[in-house]
């Protein structure tokens, strides 16, 4: 732990908020540069609309949303539209802040008319969802799941879920919305931080009681009452997937801007919190990703009125130490270089990292490690072995054995890990790609767009850039001219700029361009639905840009 700061370059860095350091050259990074502002309700609302837009049916596990202020006309009129056509729905919403966390500012609506606009709304732009009325209960109450995700690479994509998560429970049984119970945030609302002031949260010792469960529990009892769980499972899987995909092109946008290739910089990789609740017939649905999930594996405990102590969680800790011990197995230097590296230089920066770090080593009465590494190396690999996450219960274990079969790690038997517990984390992607490379068509998209960024470091295209982007291409013709190209750019960045996101760089944002790309495939390939109008422009642009790349070869153009 360096924290005044550190000379020596490290293995791994461990931020704890987010991609801040610009003086890493080499190494990884537990952060992505970008991923803030990617995951953001309006910003990950944004992403999946596009993915929704393309792909209707694969992406309906995230409720139909709206961004406010700037949709605020077109949710009055969409909601107006199905109500007359359907006049038995009687839906409710739910109005989330943008930015906010932990229930902040969170509300329940009937009606559009509903929403409070005085002041708030325009400082502070939000997100209103349709809200899931029927979610599944389990004792009366409605619970969600954090799952943890390891975004490992971003070229080439690496995702792995760990195998178990937390549910977290309301404290008053559940009721379908109702104008009277609209504001009971303890029925409706399943954030820790909210119902822990409830007088009915229960913290329990053991992972299956309380108010807050491992996820492998839940599924337990699902499947004693004869639940697929192993669909539940696939769907979860498929969930994540999809929604890293939707991610993705944003997150390239901000990488190549802050670690340009060709350029020394570090690799990064990040755990992710996917909040997910399950509806009343076991499909999931995305509430958010979070991009800095609490690792905390304490709570407070109010001893008398007034004090508070920090009291070991067994749930916590049998989920999240499992998931930062194998993020640091997966993401091991040492396994390149096993042989001849003897140290490991690990960089932490949150204090509660060290302190679920020390307090292992402190429970840890084992000592079988003969590994020759250094201390420091030692020191996560012996969280492996800490007591708690070799009692899996044998009920969960099987469970496990639902997920999906997973090979052992190739070098595993070998490598002195060969002690440690088998890893909680399992890769999802490439493993299950052949499924799910059909949707990356906004990353192809993407990829044009940094093509012709021009200027390293930045994130938004100029008006040069695009008109060479239509040139290259050849996309203009004497139906499209280039002055129809201009009031194209014009037109929508605008737009884009006025709905002032990031109003720090002048131009063209990756979402406007790709509104700009679909609106060309539009034009140009009419009759076709929509992802193939848009999957028959990226050939075209790419069979002319790699046409071009092999003339400027040919000629030496550089
Ligand atoms: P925050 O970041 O403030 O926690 P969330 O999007 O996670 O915001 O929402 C807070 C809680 O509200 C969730 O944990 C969930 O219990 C509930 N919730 C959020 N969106 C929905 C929805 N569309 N339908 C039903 N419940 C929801």
């Amino acid at each position: 732990q360096f924290p005044f700061g550190r000379r020596l370059p490290c293995d791994i860095y461990w931020h704890g908020v987010s991609f801040h350091d610009n003086n890493i050259f080499s190494g990884q990074v537990n952060k992505f540069p970008g991923m803030m502002e990617t995951v953001r309700k309006i910003t990950l609302s944004r992403a999946m609309r596009t993915m929704q837009d393309l792909f209707p049916l694969e992406y309906n596990f995230y409720p139909r949303s709206w961004i406010l202020p700037e949709e605020l006309p077109l949710f009055v009129a969409e909601v107006r539209v199905m109500k007359d056509s359907d006049p038995s729905w009687k839906p409710t919403f739910i109005v989330k802040p943008d930015g906010g966390c932990q229930g902040d500012g969170i509300y329940l609506i009937k009606d559009p008319s509903d929403i409070r606009l005085t002041g708030s709304i325009q400082s502070r732009p939000a997100v209103v969802q349709e809200y899931i009325c029927k979610p599944l209960l389990v004792d009366k109450l409605k619970f969600d799941i954090r799952l943890y995700v390891l975004l490992k690479s971003l070229e080439p994509l690496e995702i792995y879920i760990a195998k178990d998560g937390l549910s977290r429970f309301c404290t008053e049984p559940y009721q379908e919305p109702t104008l009277k119970n609209l504001h009971q945030v303890f029925m409706h609302l399943t954030n820790y931080s909210l119902n822990i002031h409830s007088e009915n949260f229960i913290h329990s010792d053991s992972v299956n009681t309380g108010s807050k469960r491992t996820f492998s529990s839940i599924l337990c009892r699902l499947s004693s009452r004869g639940a697929d769980v192993k669909k539940l499972w696939s769907d979860i899987i498929s969930l994540v997937i999809k929604t890293i995909i939707a991610l993705t092109p944003e997150l390239k946008v901000y990488y190549q801007s802050d670690i340009p290739s060709g350029k020394p910089g570090p690799t990064c990789f990040q755990i992710l919190g996917f909040d997910i609740l399950l509806m009343k017939n076991l499909k999931p649905m995305l509430l958010e990703v979070n991009a800095n999930p609490s690792m905390r594996i304490e709570h407070e405990q109010e001893l008398s009125p007034g004090v508070f102590e920090n009291v070991p969680s067994p749930v916590d800790e049998e989920v999240k130490v499992a998931v930062i011990r194998d993020t640091l197995r997966l993401v091991d230097p040492q396994k390149k270089k096993r042989k001849d590296a003897q140290c490991i230089y690990l960089y932490l920066r949150p204090l509660f990292l060290f302190k679920t770090v020390t307090r292992c080593m402190k429970d840890k009465q084992h000592k079988h490690h003969s590994l020759k590494l250094s201390l420091k190396l030692k020191f996560y690999l012996k969280l492996g072995s800490c007591p708690r996450s070799e009692h899996v219960p044998e009920s969960s274990e099987s469970l496990l054995d639902a997920v999906p079969a997973e090979r052992p790690e190739p070098d595993a038997a070998r490598s002195p890990e060969a002690g440690l517990p088998s890893l909680c984390l399992k890769q999802v992607f490439p493993k299950y790609a052949k499924q799910f490379s059909y949707l990356r068509l906004v990353d192809r998209v993407a990829a044009l767009f940094i093509r012709f960024l021009g200027v390293k470091g930045t994130t938004k295209l100029g008006p040069t850039g695009f008109r060479t982007f239509i040139r290259n291409c050849k996309l203009s013709n004497s139906n499209f001219s280039m002055a129809a190209v201009d009031i194209l750019y014009i037109d929508i960045t605008r737009r884009w700029n006025s709905m002032g996101i990031d109003h720090k760089e002048s131009g063209m944002c990756l979402q406007a361009f790709v509104e700009a790309f679909f609106c060309l495939a539009q034009k140009k390939y009419k009759s076709l639905p929509l992802h193939e109008q848009v999957l028959s422009l990226l050939e075209f642009c790419e069979c002319h840009l790699a046409a071009l790349d092999e003339k400027r070869l040919l000629w030496g153009w550089g």
